[in-house]
């Protein structure tokens, strides 16, 4: 069949267009959202992270520096430090009210003059030039700006780590007399970073300038150095660049792509960095993409199956209208021919007697002449339907002609053929075709049974000559073969 490649060839085309079209929105839309949830990660989550956070810090610090800077300038502390640090106590209370007013974890001055160092609870040491852990006093006392911030343990809090701000005092006649501040601890710059952690689903921690995890939220835990851990380690030495402004950066860890954003902070010497899993934040955008893969394979499989469908049904109307009487409704002469020569070969394999009926109105012009055509034709559609009804399911019956029929008797031997002929004529001669005066239809019939090695055309012939003999014999009567 030529049109079955041509068909194909439609349907391929078809579901091409629609793999192609829908490949094509699926690839584009996954890109666009990839490329927005990319660019709300590097362009605004991480630098706005960041941003917070460090207002946040500044705020804590600020507040405390205003507070060292207040000590360093009190009269009291300064009459007092010049008066021989006389009664400590004074001293000590002094401090304890500021730690307790202002909420700030310790508090703490260090006298130039006797190196003591003075807190809350009254002397904690002598300061130390050969002591390492006091190296900060005498780079404050050296320093050419008031104050500084530094990270540090406080050795007397069980060298918890501690924000000092370290302010330095001068008398009178600005002369350095020794050096005043309060600490801060970094628990709630811990909270916050756990607070943020959980909120965003971001990695927040930060490192010294050695790249060591000096303060982290959880997620870094078990960090020690970014210089030594594996993925970050590639951009550790681009992330400690002492930049004021953030840097934006990216690794690769387990096929995970992460985005980093970090910045340096002048007041802790440290850097914090922001983290976060872009792949795991495209996890719903890769979904997206893969149900709108399946939604596209179900319509372009719902597409092909309708246009399959589609083109069976109309192949198969157009066939079956190719193969019938438009009159009569019976088949017409080619597919009987088809269904003959199926028949015939059918018959090799399985031998069997084959009979036909070739059938024939009577005057049937007349009928015409005297009715008009209309009418005749309501004859040959109930002539039709009276051989429908009497034929066997499984016999042929097709339009011959004009007003001509044939019926293909499968597994019929003559006599049984010769039979139903019989009860075909007799029918139509007693039915009342209700025509407008009364007027017999009968017809003539010749049956045949198909000889061995006889051809179509000789089996036609034979039941030709055989209606001819009927016509002959006065018609209305059915002639078969001796
Ligand atoms: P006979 O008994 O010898 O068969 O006589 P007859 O009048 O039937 O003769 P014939 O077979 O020559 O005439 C057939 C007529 O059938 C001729 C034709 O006009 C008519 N006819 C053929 N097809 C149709 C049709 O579809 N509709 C109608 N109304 N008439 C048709
Ligand atoms: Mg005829
Ligand atoms: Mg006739």
């Amino acid at each position: 069949m030529p049109s079955f490649p041509k068909r194909l060839r439609l349907l391929l085309l078809v579901a091409v267009l629609l793999i192609v079209g829908f490949l094509t929105t699926s690839i584009a839309s996954y890109l666009v959202s990839r490329d927005a949830v990319r660019e709300g990660i590097v362009g605004t989550a991480l630098p706005l992270t960041g941003d917070s956070i460090y207002s946040e810090i500044q705020k804590d610090i600020l507040r405390p520096v205003f507070i060292s800077s207040q000590m360093a300038h009190d009269t009291f502390v300064r009459d007092w430090l010049l008066n021989g640090e006389k009664d400590p106590e004074q001293l000590t209370r002094y401090l304890s009210e500021v730690k307790a007013k202002n909420g700030t974890f310790t508090s703490f001055l260090v006298s130039e003059k006797s190196r003591n160092y003075y807190h809350s609870s009254g002397v904690l040491k002598k300061i130390q030039s050969d002591d390492a852990r006091d190296a900060w006093y005498f780079r404050v006392r050296e320093m050419n700006k008031p104050f500084e911030t530094n990270v540090d343990p406080d050795w007397a809090n069980r060298a918890k780590i501690t924000i000092f701000i370290n302010y330095q005092i001068f008398d009178y006649q600005n002369r350095f007399i020794g050096t005043t501040g309060v600490g801060l601890t970094l628990d709630t710059m811990s909270r916050l970073l756990k607070t943020y952690e959980t909120r965003f689903q971001r990695n927040i921690y930060f490192v010294n300038e050695l790249g060591q995890v000096v303060l982290t939220g959880n997620s870094a835990q078990g960090r020690n150095s970014i210089l030594s851990h594996e993925g970050i380690s590639s951009i550790a030495a681009k992330i400690l660049n002492h930049q004021l402004k953030p840097t934006q950066l990216s690794y690769q860890l387990k096929g995970q792509l992460i985005q980093v954003n970090s910045r340096f902070i002048p007041e802790l010497g440290w850097y914090l960095i922001v983290e976060q899993n872009e792949t795991a934040d495209l996890r719903p955008v890769q979904h997206m993409f893969q149900l709108n893969l399946l939604i596209s394979a179900l319509i372009t499989l719902l597409v092909l199956c309708i246009a399959i469908y589609s083109i069976n049904r109309n192949q198969r109307s157009l066939e079956a209208l190719a193969s019938t009487d438009g009159l009569t409704q019976l088949l017409n002469r080619q597919a009987f021919e088809v269904v003959l020569g199926q028949k015939i070969t059918e018959l090799t394999r399985r031998p069997r007697p084959l009979s036909g009926i070739l059938i024939d109105i009577d005057y049937f012009k007349l009928i015409n002449d005297e009715f008009g055509h209309l009418i005749g034709d309501d004859v040959l559609r109930k002539v039709a339907d009276i051989l429908r009804h009497t034929v066997r399911t499984g016999d042929t019956l097709a339009r011959w002609g004009g007003e001509e029929f044939i019926i293909l008797l499968d597994d019929c031997p003559r006599a049984k053929a010769l039979e139903l002929a019989e009860r075909l004529r007799l029918a139509v001669a007693n039915y009342d075709f209700a025509l407008p005066r009364h007027s017999p239809v009968t017809m003539s019939l010749g049956v045949v049974q198909l000889q061995a090695g006889e051809t179509e055309t000789e089996f036609f012939q034979r039941a030709d000559l055989l209606l001819y003999a009927a016509k002959s014999a006065g018609r209305n009567c059915v002639m078969a073969d001796a």
